[in-house]
Formats: C-alpha cells, structure tokens, sequence
C-alpha cells in the first residue's frame, strides 16, 4: 500500500455465501459458467512464493539490488508456467534514509530517534545547530508567528500533509523541520512525495510532548544530521503475458517493491504470491481475452509502476484486478471510482466460490492508476495491518488460506471480464 493515499472503508457488505443459498436465488443461467471451473489455489504454493521474496530477498525496493532478484524470481516463475515474459522499463526518483541523529542540549544531551521523511534534504556531514521553536501545525501564519527564520521548527503532525508542514516552515527560512506525532506508539513511514529544501524528520508523540515542555521552561537548543540520497535511477514492471482470442487485454498486477525498512510480506509479497497462483490457474484454462500477471514497481515511491505502465499501454487493457496485502485479515473488494462493473463481478464470482467478501471502498495502491485513465477496476485486499511498513511485517504472520482465496478470486474475475467488458 502506499502511504500517500488514504484507505477509507465504506458500508462492508458482508455475504455469507453458502453455495445452496446461491443457487436458490441466482438461476446458473444469469451468471458465465467459467467461474465455477476454478479450481483451487494452493496455499502452500502461495506460502512459497511469499517467503521467497519476503524472507530470502528480503527488502526489495525498487532500484536495489534486491529488487532485481525479485523480479528475476518472478520471472523465472512466469516462465514456468509457459508466460512470455519481459520488463518493461522506467525511471523514478530514488531515494534511501541513510542515518538520523537529533540531540537535545550540548554532546551529554538526550537522543532522541528521529525517522527520516521520505524524500527529506540531508543535513551538512556534522549536522546542523540550532535553536528550536514550536510552530504549532506548521500552517504558514503559524511558522510566521513562531519567526521559525534561522532556527529548526518543531511541528504537531495533523490537518496539513507533511509537505505543506515543510514547505511552510522552509519559505519561512527554517533550517530544518521536526514533526511530532500525533498519536502514541512507533512512528510510522511517512513521505513528502517530492524532494523538500529542508532536512525533514519526524519523532514520537512522547518526545514531541518532553520538548515542548523544555521549550515552556526556556529555550532549547538541538542539533540534528540527516544523511539520505536521492537520485534518478531506473527500475521495472515485470510482465507474463498469455493470449487469448482477443488481443485486448486483462491485467491481474500486484506490487513488487517493498519500503527500505520492511520485508514486505503482506505488503505486498502477499499480493505477488496470490498473482502467480491466479497466473498457475489460467495457464491451464482457454482464455477469451489475453491476460498480463504483472508485478509493478515503485509503487511506494507514488503507484509510479502501474501509472507508467497505463501511460504506455492503457488502451489495449479492457480491466484490471490489483492484489496489495491480501494476506491476513477478511477478503475485501472494492475500487474508489464510479465504475463498480468489476467489484459487482468480484462480488458475483466470490458468491459462486463460497468466498466470504466485504465490500469497500479503497484506494491507497496501483488500481487506482487504471481507474484514473478510465478502466474498470477492481482491488482485492484482506484489511489494515498495523505492521504495514514495518520491520514486523514479516512471514509468519500470513494466513496462507487468505492468499489462495484472492488468487482464485483474481482468476475467477479474470475469466468473467471478457463477457461483462465486452
Ligand atoms: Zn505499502
């Protein structure tokens, strides 16, 4: 998932689905047969999948090394399965949080643990001195009052995106910015979604709290070293292909790249795992229209990877599935745009499998690429984790069974949109 976006869940239409029940109220002439031929994903095959890229690759973000095994491993797998593979190229803006230090008073003073923004400035090699102000939320009257000009602003997180916070306390002459969190616990990942012109980091509500009760008692001087790189590097979209009848095409896709900080394995190893196991089921089955298993890059650098991809061959695609973390929690399907012709059929498909679905409303990941140029979409997902981006994110919390079901989900919907896109 991607940090940027905002995941919000409306009316969960949850459907029991006992195949009796289903039969009783939908006559089999209604719905395509070809559903019903699905057979079963494999957990375990899944489960495989999963902890090949999640525990022997590793972190694998895009423009890393690691990244490149994990597409080769995708690859390699595609081409199992008789795929004609390739990588479809591109360049994004590479960026890596090297080092961190944010010190409070002179060389004895506390340490505090700040997390760098993604895509923050760095800090000269020997850091950067200076006096630190509150300055509120970060809003632009806020930085003025506070005259932020010379000195490190420290800044609640809340209401403004963590760009505007810097953007405001940089034209205001800030020499560095420090956000608080606004609730308690670790600090998640966050991102400025473009190079800011100040060192950027963010620190624990607890922390943000003790400062600010120095700052009341008088003034607090800190120092603080950001070390990040951020560059122009190439990466890419790994692609299987098998046609169908029809050259128009259907894509099944999931993201590849994890966060620097995560093994990534519901986010979303779990989504790679479940598009191959669909990608095994259609291999064997005739197909109407072609079908693409793509493994998209950079989609936590901003859905970088799928919009690259819609902007070179949008207009053959005729829909797509998008499976992010679809490994623990409830099956859930749903898109953010108007055009529901897929989550309708999702739903229908998930009916006839004795699939338990709920229906949300969902952006946050690559589907969201396609539904900007006007393609049907449909996101399949198993629900927040708290330890999305984390290092906790790790193997031995997938329920194997979640991802065999969003495979046989993907494939099913996969079948049924050469009748409903028509
Ligand atoms: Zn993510």
């Amino acid at each position: 998932m991607n940090t940027i976006s905002v995941l919000r869940r409306a009316g969960a239409l949850a459907l029991a689905a006992a195949a009796g029940a289903v039969l009783a109220v939908v006559g089999p002439t209604d719905l395509p047969a070809a559903p019903a031929l699905i057979p079963a994903a494999s957990p375990d095959g899944a489960l495989r999948h999963a902890a090949a890229l999640s525990r022997q690759i590793g972190a694998r973000p895009s423009g890393t090394p690691a990244f490149q095994q994990a597409v080769e491993y995708v690859e390699g797998q595609l081409r199992a399965l008789g795929y004609e593979v390739e990588r479809q190229p591109f360049a994004f803006l590479y960026f890596e949080a090297r080092a961190a230090a944010l010190r409070v008073g002179g060389p004895d003073g506390e340490e505090l643990h700040p997390s760098i923004l993604e895509y923050s400035a760095a800090t000269p090699a020997v850091g950067v001195d200076g006096p630190l102000v509150a300055a509120g939320l970060g809003r632009a009257e806020e930085v003025r009052r506070a005259a932020v000009g010379g000195r490190i602003a420290l800044i609640a997180r809340g209401d403004l995106t963590f760009r505007e916070k810097v953007e405001q306390a940089a034209t205001a002459g800030a020499i560095a910015a420090v956000i608080y969190n606004n609730r308690p616990g670790a600090t998640p990942g966050a991102t400025l979604g473009a190079p800011s012109r100040i060192p950027a980091v963010m620190i624990s509500q607890e922390a943000g709290e003790r400062l600010l009760a120095l700052l009341r008692q008088g003034s607090v001087r800190v120092h603080l070293r950001v070390e990040t790189l951020t560059e122009q590097r190439g990466t890419w979209n790994v692609i299987g292909r098998r046609a169908g009848r029809d050259a128009r095409t259907f894509v099944i896709g999931a993201h590849l790249d994890s966060v620097e900080v995560s093994p990534g394995a519901n986010d979303n190893a779990s989504g790679i795992a479940a598009a191959l196991e669909a990608a095994r089921l259609l291999a064997a089955l005739p197909l109407a229209l072609s079908v693409e298993i793509i493994g998209f890059g950079a989609e936590e650098r901003g859905l970088l990877g799928s919009a690259h991809y819609v902007r070179e061959r949008g207009g053959r695609v005729a829909g797509m599935v998008n499976m992010d973390m679809v490994g623990r929690g409830t099956l859930m399907v749903g898109n953010s745009a108007g055009d529901t012709r897929l989550v309708d059929a999702a739903v229908r498909a998930a009916e006839r499998l004795g699939l338990r679905v709920e229906r949300v409303r969902l952006g946050g990941s690559d589907h969201v690429s396609f539904e900007r140029a006007g393609i049907p979409a449909v996101f399949i997902h198993t629900g927040d984790d708290p330890a999305i981006h984390t290092p906790g994110d790790v193997l031995e919390r997938l329920e194997p069974q979640r991802m065999a079901e969003a495979a046989r989900l993907a494939a099913a919907v996969a079948l049924e949109a050469a009748e409903l896109l028509r």
